[in-house]
Order: structure tokens, then C-alpha cells, then sequence
């Protein structure tokens, strides 16, 4: 199978987590983007704290409504933290 012309290049850990809050605010775009997808969906370090932004940034409305009591209660200790 041949790849594709437009391969994706790897990107680190720290180029991930830098443009992480351009992504949770949908400015990245193009290349940038994909580089991050592609390294998120391959490095599970970074897909946790991926999912951590995610949550702080966008989901925090919606812990009044998880069943998740676990993370609701990561989740309040950390906003108290902050
Ligand atoms: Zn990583």
C-alpha cells in the first residue's frame, strides 16, 4: 500500500501540549491541527492531558450531570485550587 502524499510529520510531547489551548479554542487549523491530532491519538501522555484541558476548558458545566463521582470529585478539588 502506497502512503499518502500528505503524511503527517510527529511532532513531541511539548509541541502537543503547546498548542493544545489554540485547539480547545479552535484557532489551530491546517497541518498544525493535524499534527496534533495525529500525536494525540498516539501518545497516550499527552491524550490524558488532552482530555484534562478538554474538561477544564469546556465540560466543566457538565459535571453537575456526570455520574462520574470519581472525576467530579478530582474535578471540585481542583477548581478549589485554583
Ligand atoms: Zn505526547
Amino acid at each position: 500500500m502506497k502512503k499518502k502524499k500528505t503524511e503527517v510529520k510527529a511532532i513531541k510531547c511539548e509541541e502537543a501540549v503547546a498548542r493544545f489551548n489554540d485547539f480547545l479554542d479552535d484557532y489551530l487549523k491546517g497541518k498544525s491541527r493535524e499534527e496534533l491530532v495525529k500525536h494525540i491519538s498516539e501518545c497516550r501522555d499527552c491524550m490524558e492531558k488532552y482530555e484534562f484541558e478538554q474538561l477544564l476548558k469546556s465540560k466543566v458545566h457538565q459535571l453537575a450531570a456526570t455520574d462520574d463521582n470519581a472525576m467530579k470529585e478530582k474535578m471540585e478539588k481542583l477548581m478549589a485550587s485554583l
